[in-house]
């Protein structure tokens, strides 16, 4: 079986984690998720963590040494062997050098980059309305999938709590930075003939069904 190593491509807000969580359970694909991976090391109190916090709230890109320190190890985990779905990584064109130069090395590849695209004013609707469980980390959204109760969680009745980076002037720089260091990768993918594009102003429903087709279709392409 030839492994399905994929990039999740597209701003902040755009809907990545939710599909890769879709779609790790569609395909059993390990979900990589670098944002994630950080605040964890910051919940525990890493020197990595701390060092990390101070770029997140600030909305700026944590450094290339950590990040790939980082990666190197995750992909070459048993669970990653057989297929991995990266969520917020690589982020600038160094990271996708170094992306490709750790698999090639290890004799890997990766299968296609999905671009979910979503219009910048939409970002930020969705962003600043978003908000977290301060305790299971369960997401709500004041608008679009609010709480029963105002700031109350639905499943444990833990207070919501706004992320610090999820702030207006923070989203915005967010922003900036996608659009700077992260959105040349989207040439630099469709140079290499990777790139697949999804519109993520469509229900989550459709764009998952839409990425789950293409990704099954490039799955049976690798088989013959
Ligand atoms: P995310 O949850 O993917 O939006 O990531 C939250 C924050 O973590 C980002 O704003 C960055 O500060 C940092 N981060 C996550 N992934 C990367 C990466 N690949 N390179 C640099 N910084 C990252």
């Amino acid at each position: 079986m030839v492994e399905t190593n994929l990039i999740l491509l597209g701003p902040p807000g755009a809907g990545k984690g939710t599909q890769a969580e879709r779609l790790q359970a569609d395909f059993g694909l390990a979900h990589i998720s670098t944002g994630d991976m950080l605040r964890a090391q910051r919940a525990a109190g890493t020197d990595l963590g701390r060092e990390a916090e101070k770029y997140m709230n600030a909305g700026e890109l944590v450094p290339d040494e950590v990040i790939l320190g980082m990666i190197g190890l995750r992909i070459a985990e048993q669970d990653a062997r057989e297929g991995f779905l990266l969520d917020g990584f690589p982020r600038n064109t160094a990271q996708a050098d170094a992306l490709s130069k750790t698999l090639a090395d290890s004799g890997r590849r990766l299968t296609a980059a999905l671009l979910i695209d979503v219009p910048d004013q939409e970002v930020v609707r969705r962003l600043a309305g978003r908000r977290v469980c301060s305790k299971s980390g369960h997401v709500y959204h004041v608008e679009f999938d609010p709480p029963k109760r105002e700031g109350v969680c639905d499943q444990d009745g833990s207070r919501l709590i706004q992320r610090d980076d999820d702030k207006e002037e923070t989203i915005l720089r967010r922003l900036e930075v996608y659009a700077r260091q992260t959105s040349p990768l989207i040439n630099y993918y469709e140079q290499a003939g990777l790139l697949r594009r999804f519109d993520g102003q469509r229900d989550p429903d459709e764009v998952h069904d839409h990425i789950r087709a293409t990704v099954a279709t490039l799955r049976l392409e690798d088989e013959l």
